[in-house]
């Protein structure tokens, strides 16, 4: 199936590492141009560049830390200059950094600023650009949205507030036939999901044996590029009746029997 991404231009926050590189890879199979908007410097993410130009990609790099609204401005004006043109947006860059009840405001207030304004601020000023494409955007939040966690009110807050934007948004842009849509992952390997493993707990391998076991589908992990596969279809336009919707990749974890694991 053609998803006639090719030669499009979708950005891609946190689109280096993790669940963002597996959907930087998806759109440059389809012929389209991922621009990364990251704060980690050189390493992976210039080596990801570097992969994709070398199969002909016009792959692109925007370093910044999106906590910065200057930086969120500033890669839309760049990708604009560059390419003359946006074509969608995956606002993907966050992280679960525990900000709980007992942590206090100021934690609080550090968590909304790392998960969620980005996410506004970038379709805020790609909107002139997007109005033109008739662009997609894709939010990426998260089960915690939906399930509760503990021990993360921030987190939690921003994801669930990336759902109510993602209807709202749906209903604001209908006039320019904008989609906007959302994915929720549950359980990904991740560069980020390794390290919480491997630093949390004493025995990880047990740990992740235990998370994995309360996956119904296969009893393992999704992978970043089943989540990846989900994005590239709500960017193009073979989901072009699809707005406003919640999608939760994860293998059964959040609906099905919870018997069906405990057995
Ligand atoms: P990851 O491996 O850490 O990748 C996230 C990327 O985003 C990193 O490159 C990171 O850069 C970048 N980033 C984070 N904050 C940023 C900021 N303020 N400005 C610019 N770049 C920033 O994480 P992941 O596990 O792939 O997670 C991606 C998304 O999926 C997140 O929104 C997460 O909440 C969601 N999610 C993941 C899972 C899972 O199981 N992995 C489950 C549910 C939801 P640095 O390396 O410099 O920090």
């Amino acid at each position: 199936m053609d998803l006639n991404l090719k030669d499009k231009v979708y950005i891609v926050t946190g689109g280096s590492k993790g669940i963002g590189a597996a959907i930087t890879h998806a759109i440059a199979d389809e012929g389209g141009i991922p621009v990364i908007v990251t704060r980690s410097k050189g390493g992976v993410t210039d080596e990801l560049v570097q992969e994709l130009k070398k199969k002909r990609i016009a792959a692109h790099a925007i370093i910044g830390d999106l906590q910065e609204l200057d930086n969120c401005k500033k890669a839309i004006d760049e990708t604009a200059a560059k390419f003359g043109r946006i074509d969608g947006i995956v606002n993907n860059a966050g992280m679960n950094d525990g900000a709980s009840l007992e942590k206090g405001p100021e934690a609080f207030r550090k968590s909304i600023l790392l998960n969620l304004y980005h996410y506004y601020d970038l379709v805020h000023y790609a909107l002139p650009y997007l109005k033109e494409t008739k662009g997609s955007i894709v939010n990426i939040s998260s089960k915690v949205a939906i399930t509760g966690q503990g021990g993360t009110s921030g987190y939690a807050a921003s994801k669930g507030a990336q759902l109510a934007l993602t209807r709202e948004w749906a209903a604001e842009l209908l006039p320019y036939s904008i989609r906007v849509n959302a994915i929720l992952p549950a359980e990904v390997m991740t560069p980020l999901y390794r390290k919480w493993l491997d630093n949390t707990f004493d025995d990880p391998a047990a740990k992740e044996a235990a998370i994995v076991a309360n996956i119904p589908l296969e009893k393992r992990m999704t992978t970043a590029e089943e989540i990846a596969a989900m994005a590239v279809f709500l960017l193009s336009d073979r989901s072009a009746h699809t707005t406003g919707q919640w999608m939760i990749v994860d293998g059964g974890y959040v609906h099905l029997d919870r018997s069906l694991t405990t057995q």
